[in-house]
């Protein structure tokens, strides 16, 4: 990933950096006193993975909770026999939790209600997230615990489902599921610690020796902080910070803070992140019956984004905006735009995430704003393949490079598959789990998605003098693939395999 030598034989390491990059002549007279020489043995090595946009502390935590992913997952009897068997492992006084189905993969095709929780787990709180993190079900005992009744107003940003006469079905939609969210994880939040090396050992196997952990509260960060003291941060992690009353309120107490203090060498501070539109209910503006028809969910109108921002900036945070539906996009590019009049400054110190359903017109003004996006490639592989809509383009990776914006990738993961690979596959050749091509034109080739991963990924969280690319000074963090990745056919990348991982010269895997 360094344009000035892609390809060299040999790569010398010393107390954790790189400190020569040639021939295997050059690089082998550094060797003196205990040196431990490498013979990859035909393997490649490419700089760690770089996985801008995850949420590690999520994915660390969830081996407590019941795995609902669907598939394996196929219908809501198997959604209520996993939260049984999670039931019985889980302390006293600790709420249930269950992740990852996605209705329209159910053989009901509905989402599960309160009843159906309750059935599962009568006795506790408990509560089911859905794949994309932006909705939830609740039980009746998790309502009655967050206060939630038929007489709760609809809260701004968010929605209570309801049945015919007015009772909530346990269905909260983004803000209305903040309270349900931290409830339920604040106890299982104390044994973090306990599952962040395991974690580690998972991200390491998959290739990645740093992520961006995107949605991180004020207690969640004391809890990295623990981890960290405590050696079990196996891979570095960056935090994002939230706000402490969820993931979804206005981040202003944060804002007003100076940047999170670091802790150590595998804990970096991040950016402030700003949840500018919904998940899977995003923010979109599309043409129906000839006229404009909005839908999702928007969190901020433009002039309250700005104001955000340019607060941010002015106590040093950089600032990554959530923003996934055309609308949700417009609104985070508008407000940009203001902010940079009124605090030029902050130029380098903004970032999009998602950018999934974009417009040419959107694309030209992200252009002249200079600021980067970090997408998801292994979306295109997640989602069914299909129109988005009129005049939109979905995960436009190919556009976007054309229009010379520097793209950045990341797998969201446990909203998206954690796989590097399968994301380079999936940029390369926009195939779907399914094996279609979803929009074929917007694939990119290896080598540019593989810098996705890496450099253009660090650089999106300001590590670029740290990682992401094999350059002498920088960081030992270092991958072995069986194959080379650009001497493969794109079909074969999923079939490649992480043969060792290495953190600051350290062999972290396996
Ligand atoms: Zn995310």
């Amino acid at each position: 990933m360094d344009p000035t030598r892609p390809v060299a034989e040999a790569l010398a390491v010393r107390d954790g950096r790189i400190v020569a990059v040639g021939s295997a002549d050059q690089v082998r007279r550094l060797a003196e006193g205990e040196c431990q020489q490498v013979d990859l043995a035909g393997g490649a090595l490419l700089p760690g993975f770089v996985d801008a946009h995850n949420h590690f502390s999520v994915a660390a935590l969830d081996v407590f909770w019941a795995d609902c992913s669907t598939p394996p997952v196929g219908s809501i009897a198997e959604i209520q026999a996993a939260l049984r068997r999670a039931a019985a492992k889980t302390p006293p006084g600790e709420w249930v939790r269950g992740w990852g189905y996605h209705h329209a993969h159910l053989a009901e095709r509905r989402h599960p209600t309160r009843e159906d929780l309750d059935e599962a787990v009568p006795a506790r709180p408990t509560v089911l997230m859905h794949f994309s993190h932006h909705q939830c079900i609740a039980n009746s005992l998790a309502l009655a615990a967050t206060g939630i009744t038929r007489t709760t107003p609809e809260p701004p940003g968010g929605e209570i489902a309801r049945d015919k006469s007015g009772e909530p079905t346990g269905l909260l939609f983004e803000r209305a599921m903040g309270l349900c969210e931290l409830k339920s994880r604040e106890g299982w939040e104390r044994r973090f610690s306990e599952v962040a090396a395991a974690a580690s050992r998972r991200y390491a196997a998959a290739g990645i020796t740093t992520v961006q952990d995107a949605a991180v509260s004020p207690r969640m960060a004391e809890r990295y902080r623990e981890a960290a003291r405590a050696g079990h941060l196996g891979i570095r992690i960056q935090m994002m910070a939230v706000a402490a009353g969820g993931w979804f309120e206005p981040p202003a107490e944060v804002s007003r803070d100076r940047p999170w203090e670091t802790g150590g060498p595998n804990l970096l501070a991040g950016s402030l992140k700003i949840f500018v539109d919904g998940g899977y209910r995003c923010a979109m503006r599309l043409p129906k019956g000839g006229k404009m028809v909005t839908s999702g969910f928007l969190f901020y109108r433009r002039a309250e984004l700005a104001d955000l921002m340019v607060a941010a900036w002015r106590q040093g945070w950089p600032v990554t905006c959530h923003a996934i539906g055309n609308l949700g996009i417009e609104t985070c590019v508008g407000a940009i735009e203001d902010a940079l009049r009124r605090e030029p400054g902050g130029e380098g110190m903004v970032r999009i995430d998602h950018a999934m359903f974009l417009t040419k017109e959107l694309i030209g003004r992200i252009k002249a704003l200079g600021i980067r996006v970090v997408v998801q490639p292994a979306f295109v592989y997640d989602l069914d393949a299909g129109s988005a809509g009129e005049g939109i383009l979905r995960l436009p990776f190919r556009t976007l490079r054309d229009a010379g914006i520097p793209l950045a990738f990341s797998s969201d993961f446990p909203c998206g598959t954690l796989s590097p690979l399968v994301g380079i596959y999936a940029a390369a050749t926009r195939r779907t789990r399914s094996g279609e091509a979803g929009d074929p034109e917007e694939a990119i080739p290896v080598q540019a998605a593989l810098e996705a991963y890496t450099i253009n990924a660090a650089r999106a969280g300001g590590l670029e003098r740290e990682c992401g690319s094999l350059e002498p000074g920088k960081r030992a963090d270092l991958i072995v693939l069986d194959r080379n990745p650009l001497q493969v056919s794109p079909e074969e990348l999923p079939r490649l395999k992480v043969v060792r991982t290495f953190v600051a010269g350290q062999e972290v895997f396996p």
